[in-house]
Formats: C-alpha cells, structure tokens, sequence
C-alpha cells in the first residue's frame, strides 16, 4: 500500500504540493488529472521515491515501482530490445529468459521488427510504446505512468491501455497514471483525482463520467 498523509512538497521556496492525501491498495488503479505545472509529476516522483515530503507522512509498502516518464528516456547509444533487456538482467534475470520477456513485451506493443533498430531510428510515438514495453516487462508491483500515450494517434492509445490494464490486472500491481485522455481511459482506471494548484481533489472535478470497473 501507498499511504500519503497531508503531504507538502517544496523545491526550495516553491510549493509544489499541499495537504495531499492519497491511499493507494494493491490492485487499485487512480488516473490524475490536472493542469500542465500543476505538481502531477511530483506526484509521481513521491510514489516512485524520487522526492521527499517536505511536510506530512509517506508510507510506500511497495516494493518494487517502476516510474514511465512522459519522454521516453531509452538509452541512444543500445539497441531498442536491448533497452527492455538491460533493466531485467539488472534485476537478476539470466541472460536468456530476460531476451525472451524483452522480445515478448517488445511484440505485445507492436514493434517486434525494431528490436535491432537504434532509439533514434524510432519516431516519437514508437518509442513512448518501447518505453512502456521497458516498464510492463519488469513486473512493477506498482506502476506509475506520466502521460504514456500523449505522443500516440488515439487508436494506438486505446491499444496501449488497453494492454496496461490487461497487465496490471494479470500482475495485481496498483497503478497511478497521468492523463489528459479520460474520457477514453475509463476503462484503464477505476477512479480519478485531480492536482489543481498543488492540492489533490477527490473526485476529480472535471470528469465527464467515471468507470466502475
Ligand atoms: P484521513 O485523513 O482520514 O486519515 P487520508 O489522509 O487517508 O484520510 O485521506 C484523506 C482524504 O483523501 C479521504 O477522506 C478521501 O476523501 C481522499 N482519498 C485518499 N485516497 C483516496 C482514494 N484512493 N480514493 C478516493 N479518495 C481518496
Ligand atoms: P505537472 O506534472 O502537473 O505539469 P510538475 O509536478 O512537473 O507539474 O511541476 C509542478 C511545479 O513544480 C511546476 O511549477 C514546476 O516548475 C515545479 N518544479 C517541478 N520540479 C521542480 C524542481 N526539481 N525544482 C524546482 N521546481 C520544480
């Protein structure tokens, strides 16, 4: 579980984040909604570790969270299923078996005929997709993703949460996910919040409409 308790978050002078609470289970599955400089991204950095409350409670019972940044950072100078493989053989795979997932999740979004290609052969879209094939591969127990499909047409989009929820599902991993798309991700999550100006609003305000699934 990700327990945030009136959490502040500041760089230096500027308040980032204010009196934000959040409660995430295993399974649960949250979309953030929210203005561009609102502190969504902070959000995630909270969740994945990467920052530190100023002020409040953080309890992160998760233990292993893979954070999908909004540009794809695949490294330039490694092929692109070396990209998926490289995390997995740091996280202990044998040389094989991390090839074989790395090649799976490589189909699974579409692009098994990159492998060999370099990141920069790839359009920005494509490697948004390898960047979330890099994260579904590792198995996070909790998944957080910062606007994974902005740079994908809207039917790739609905493909892409559609294998995140598959997956999500089949691991029981929680999952926080930015989004400027909710109307078409209402599948892929079962709530949503919304960061206006650094607080977090339960439920979010501007929702057409949520799931139930
Ligand atoms: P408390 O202050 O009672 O200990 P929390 O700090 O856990 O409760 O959460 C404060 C408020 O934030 C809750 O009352 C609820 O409205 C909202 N909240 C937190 N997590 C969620 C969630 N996962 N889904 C919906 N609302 C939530
Ligand atoms: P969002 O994801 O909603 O666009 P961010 O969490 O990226 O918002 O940023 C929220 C605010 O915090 C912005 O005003 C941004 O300039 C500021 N900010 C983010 N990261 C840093 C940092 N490392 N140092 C200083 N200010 C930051």
């Amino acid at each position: 579980m990700l327990e945030l308790h009136h959490v502040s978050l500041s760089y230096g002078r500027t308040a980032v984040l204010q009196d934000v609470s959040l409660r995430l289970e295993p399974g649960q599955r949250i979309g953030v909604l929210g203005p561009s400089g609102a502190g969504k991204s902070s959000l995630l950095k909270l969740a994945a570790g990467l920052a530190q409350p100023t002020q409040g409670r953080l309890r992160n019972a998760f233990r292993h969270p893979v954070l999908v940044f909004q540009e794809p950072r695949l490294l330039p100078w490694r092929r692109v299923l070396e990209n998926i493989e490289i995390p997995l053989r740091a996280a202990g795979m044998d040389t094989a078996a991390a090839r074989q997932r790395a090649r799976h999740w490589l189909d699974a979004v579409g692009l098994a005929e990159t492998a060999l290609s370099w990141p920069r052969e790839l359009s920005g879209g494509m490697a948004q997709r390898v960047s979330l094939a890099r994260a579904f591969a590792l198995h996070a127990d909790l998944l957080l993703l910062d606007e994974p499909f902005s740079a994908l047409d809207p039917v790739l989009r609905a493909a892409m949460a559609e294998l995140c929820l598959t997956h999500v599902r089949e691991t029981g991993a929680a999952l926080l996910c930015i989004s400027h798309h909710p109307a078409e991700q209402a599948r892929l999550v079962q709530s949503w919040a919304q960061v206006s100006t650094g607080r977090l609003v339960w439920p979010a305000a501007e929702i057409p409409h949520c799931a139930t699934a």
